[in-house]
């Protein structure tokens, strides 16, 4: 069983949230569409990464707009000499690097892409704040000791998965799965897609193939383990193509690690292998 339910399941807000009355418009980053939803004219978002970012650029538009930002984040531009960030991070090997090479440390931590906090400051005239600490009917408090008076809050304060339907001893005291690149110690068990799993790609779409590669090739190899007879599947007409070539998932393992840690750099996309083949 492989469990591929999301990292991003379930919209977060801090403990704060609760304390905001009900003439407070509260709405999650999840759940915001356009600033048409916001009434009057002024707003906080909490949140300064990617959504809470991006959300009080498109605000400051229509609104005053403050925006609370808690732990520190790099931050990179969009593009670089007009190409994307992205393109850089595939083609130098870094996104798909596991976090404990060298690419892959460069890959710790979470990143804002675009512009920084002080440009959009700048820019919108968006109003920095510190991290909220608390609040109060209308009243926010933030850490260094100010207070606003509120009536519209955007929590983009992030995502968190929900591994409680889960009754097996896999999870850890945070309601989080325990394993190794998704391999978990109860046999048969599979994790894939969650945040940081195995390098930053993990959990976004163009790179999560290579997780997907390395627990299908687990999964397999234990099949093969596990099946009555020779653990070879020659004679099985309903195996998955490649199967009976590497019946223990060593070759596709192998390959999709080899493909990961060699990422060559600045090769054009063209010449870049896109596909393990297991013959
Ligand atoms: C705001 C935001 C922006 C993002 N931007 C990007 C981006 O630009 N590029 C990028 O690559 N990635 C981005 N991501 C990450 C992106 O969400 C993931 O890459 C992608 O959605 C992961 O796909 P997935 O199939 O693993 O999970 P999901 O797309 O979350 O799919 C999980 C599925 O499992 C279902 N499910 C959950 N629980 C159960 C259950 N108990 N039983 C059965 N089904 C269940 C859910 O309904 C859902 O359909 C972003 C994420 C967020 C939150």
């Amino acid at each position: 069983m492989i469990i591929a339910t999301g990292a991003y399941q379930g919209p977060w807000t801090p403990p704060a949230a609760a304390g905001l009355g009900p003439g407070v418009t509260q709405l999650h980053a999840a759940a915001y569409r356009n600033p048409g939803q916001i009434p009057g004219d002024e707003v906080l978002v909490v949140g300064a990464a990617n959504s809470g970012a991006q959300i009080a650029a498109e605000l400051a538009a229509t609104h005053r707009v403050w925006l609370s930002r808690g732990a520190p984040i790099r931050r990179l531009p969009r593009k670089i000499a007009g190409i994307p960030i992205h393109s850089f991070g595939d083609r130098l090997g870094l996104i798909p690097a596991p976090f404990d090479t060298w690419r892959g440390r460069t890959q710790r931590g979470d990143l804002l892409v675009g512009p920084s906090l002080r440009q959009l400051a700048r820019r919108h005239g968006i109003e920095l704040a510190d991290r909220v600490t608390g609040a109060d009917g209308r009243s926010i408090r933030f850490a260094d000791g100010r207070q606003l008076q509120v009536s519209a809050v955007i929590w983009a304060t992030g995502y968190r998965p929900d591994y409680s339907w889960i009754h097996l001893p896999v999870l850890d005291g945070h309601g989080l799965p325990r394993h190794q690149r998704g391999v978990t110690g109860y046999p048969g068990l599979y994790f894939l897609g969650m945040h940081n799993q195995y390098s930053r790609g993990s959990a976004l779409i163009h790179w999560v193939r290579y997780d997907a590669q390395y627990i299908v090739s687990q999964a397999r190899a234990r099949a093969a383990a596990t099946r009555p007879g020779t653990g070879t599947s020659d004679d099985n007409p309903d195996d998955e193509p490649g199967a009976a070539d590497d019946p223990d998932g060593t070759q596709l393992a192998a390959a999709s690690a080899a493909q990961v840690r060699c990422q060559p750099f600045l090769m054009p996309a063209s010449l870049t292998p896109r596909r393990v083949v297991v013959t």
